[in-house]
């Protein structure tokens, strides 16, 4: 223990130089290395399933949310996949006011998904009530959602969530949310679809 601590210390000195911006660049590119390599996969699967045109059966509902490359999409599909606010909020990265959302105060039991992709993202049991009028919660569900550092507004960082698998911009993280993660996921209601229990 004692050999170790004191080797620790001149380690300690030379992270000093590591200033939180390179931090925050490093959480930035290592978080956006690793969606990459599915996005590719999926879009070789997709081109694969095109090249077969021959096949006369179609893919039912389950079976095509599997195959969409949702990366792929252009605006146009998009816009038809979802109505003007959706599209404004998940693919343009608006965000809607303030206690005009349909879920901010809402209590339903039930999963909420990406209005995108149908992904679920958080469940009704992480909700709580944030005050600031957008809903909130503490956890997502697994690795569903991604965050992204946000320099949108010049001096107040931010963290962006968006879905790991369409990458639908959802709202931000901030570190003042309660037990046990001390996260909160600000959403936009917009961004999310509710099914009740
Ligand atoms: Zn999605």
């Amino acid at each position: 223990m004692a050999l170790s601590h004191s080797l620790s210390l001149p380690t300690r000195t030379t992270t000093t130089y590591i200033t939180p911006k390179t931090q925050f660049h490093f959480l930035f590119k290592s978080k956006f290395l690793v969606p990459k390599k599915p996005r590719t996969l999926s879009f070789s699967l997709h081109a694969m399933g095109a090249s077969s045109s021959s096949s006369s059966q179609k893919p039912d509902n389950l079976q095509e949310a599997g195959r969409v490359d949702y990366a792929s999409l252009s605006d146009g599909e998009w816009k038809k996949r979802l109505t003007e606010e959706q599209f404004y909020i998940t693919r343009q990265k608006g965000t809607e006011r303030a206690f005009t959302g349909e879920y901010w105060n809402t209590k339903t039991p039930g999963t909420y998904h990406c209005i995108c992709c149908d992904t679920p993202l958080f469940e009704s049991s992480t909700k709580f009530d944030s005050g600031t009028g957008w809903p909130s919660y503490y956890q997502p569900v697994g690795n569903n959602v991604k965050s992204k550092l946000d320099l949108s507004i010049i001096f107040m960082p931010r963290q962006e969530v968006l879905c790991a698998v369409c990458d639908a911009h959802l709202g931000h993280i901030f570190d003042d949310g309660p037990p046990p993660t001390g996260k909160r996921y600000c959403i936009n209601s917009a961004a999310l679809k509710l099914k009740p229990k």
